[in-house]
């Protein structure tokens, strides 16, 4: 008969029809209780298994990450933990597990660490269900979101000549064949024939070409894969993540920063609201490893209380001016506590005062506006002061940089000189200046790092534990 999701039959709302489920084995005790989980939820629904009356050679086969097939008559439980279990009239093992070999067979939660090393099969774990659920509702969030407000979704290329934006270390695309490499004059390999003789890289940012959409569509967004070849090993930068990017015209920079700080709030909110369960297991497991900790290292919040703050509370906005003065009066800083002392105006915040700011001092997230030209990209908007552009950074608790946006520069004469100044080819970006020469008006956009939304909303402390398969210097192989 037709296959019914674990999730649907614990609500116990169908009891006494004749169900079939299939999953994999979590635990069997006592030759007579399995608990079976299918990855539709943390919740295993119980089998009881007649065991007097079951042939050996299948009991032998029911063992810890095994796949079966279950029917029975979906039943309310005696037993304590659970309102219902299914009564096995028919059992079949759909995909046998060596129980000898199975690395998941351990009774201690294994760390994450050795997870990471069996990446390939830790989707199996209660930990990473709730993160990959908990991944699924925010990308469907973050869409809902958009497509509710009449945004396009765009799909920007992911081969690309634009690296001009210079936000990181680029992954150069060859198609050079390694059996046969096309050779220079002087023998060498000839390197520079690459993407059909063009010079191209993974995206960076799907930003310029972002713009071209929203000065006809009006409102796009991007969501899709962005590559930085990172050099460093940081627990935030991935070499392959996910951005959100969207782009919207006749767009100043507070509707920018409404539209971030809305953004996050419908995902964190969605979030609670249809992944509660998930959310709450991972902040029991926070509270676990928290015990640990020596006391005045453990935060003052659960996760859940964590992100209802981020929602019943304004984000605090205020100058890059304004955030280094704090910084550089703070007591942190007079005691020599960071890293990096900040010593004056003009240089980039570190993660270390991002997360003062928002974990020290306001206690609740923040914007930054108005950075310093110097360490921002060529395509945002000069104040009037010629000092500043027209940036915002949103940083959140644990995490720092969750978005990187600006009101973008739309005169062509101040956007070429910008170029000229920072060496940025205009010849390459011709068609990025187009913009400006037909139709220009005001925009302004944002990049989201989803992986470090994922973060936020899950609690976990590592980026490469909230992506299926983390692409980042010693990662595992698929
Ligand atoms: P950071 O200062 O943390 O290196 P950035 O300023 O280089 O970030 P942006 O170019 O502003 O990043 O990109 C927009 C957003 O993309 C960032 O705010 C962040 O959320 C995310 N992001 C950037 N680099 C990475 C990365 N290597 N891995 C995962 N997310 C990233
Ligand atoms: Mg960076
Ligand atoms: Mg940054
Ligand atoms: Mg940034």
């Amino acid at each position: 008969s037709k296959r019914t999701k674990i999730k649907a039959l614990l609500t116990g709302e169908q009891t006494g029809m004749e169900v079939t489920v299939m999953g994999w084995v979590r635990a069997f005790r006592q030759n007579r209780f399995i608990a079976l989980n299918d990855g539709s939820t943390n919740n295993n629904i119980q089998i009881v298994v007649d065991f007097e009356n079951t042939d050996p050679a299948l009991l032998k086969r029911i063992t810890v990450g095994a796949a079966i097939s279950v029917s029975g008559i979906l039943s309310e439980s005696l037993g304590q933990g659970q309102k219902v279990e299914i009564p096995a009239s028919v059992i079949e093992v759909l995909g046998d597990c060596d129980p000898e070999k199975y690395p998941l067979q351990l009774k201690n939660r294994p760390s994450l660490e050795y997870l990471r090393e069996i990446a390939h099969l830790r989707f199996r774990t209660n930990t990473f269900g709730s993160v990959f659920r908990l991944r699924n509702a925010l990308s469907f969030a973050v869409h809902r979101f958009f497509q509710e407000r009449g945004f396009v979704y765009l799909h920007t290329p992911v081969i690309t000549a634009s690296d001009a934006e210079g936000a990181g270390e680029t992954f150069r695309v060859t198609t050079l064949d390694p059996a046969k490499p096309p050779l220079t004059e002087s023998g060498e390999i000839d390197f520079k024939q690459d993407f059909f003789g063009k010079a191209t890289n993974l995206t960076v940012s799907g930003q310029l070409e972002g713009e071209l959409g929203a000065m006809a569509l009006s409102d796009i967004y991007t969501f899709g894969p962005t590559f930085r070849a990172e050099n460093s090993n940081t627990t935030r930068h991935l070499a392959e993540f996910w951005m959100i990017e969207p782009e919207m015209a006749f767009c100043d920079l507070a509707e920018n920063m409404d539209t971030a700080e809305a953004l996050l709030k419908y995902v964190i909110s969605y979030a609670l609201e249809h992944n509660r369960e998930d959310i709450e297991f991972l902040s029991q497991r926070l509270l676990e490893e928290e015990k640990s900790k020596p006391q005045q290292e453990r935060s003052e919040m659960n996760l859940v209380e964590k992100l209802q703050f981020c929602l019943d509370n304004d984000f605090e906005r205020l100058t890059y001016t304004e955030a280094i003065e704090i910084l550089r009066n703070s007591p942190h800083n007079k005691k020599k506590k960071f890293q990096y002392l900040v010593e004056g105006w003009g240089t980039d915040l570190q993660s270390e005062h991002e997360r003062y700011l928002v974990e020290k001092h306001f206690k609740k997230p923040v914007i930054l506006t108005d950075y310093p030209k110097e360490i921002k990209a060529f395509y945002m908007r000069q104040n009037d002061d010629g000092k500043t552009v027209r940036a915002m950074d949103i940083l959140f608790p644990g995490i720092g940089e969750i978005v990187g946006g600006s009101q973008r520069e739309e005169r062509l004469d101040k956007l070429e000189q910008r170029m000229d100044e920072m060496g940025i080819p205009k010849d390459e970006l011709w068609w990025y200046l187009d913009t400006r020469r037909f139709g220009a008006c005001q925009h302004a956009g944002f990049g989201l790092g989803f992986e470090r939304l994922v973060l936020f909303v899950t609690g976990m402390g590592n980026i490469r534990d909230v992506i299926p398969f983390p692409r980042a210097p010693k990662t595992a192989e698929f």
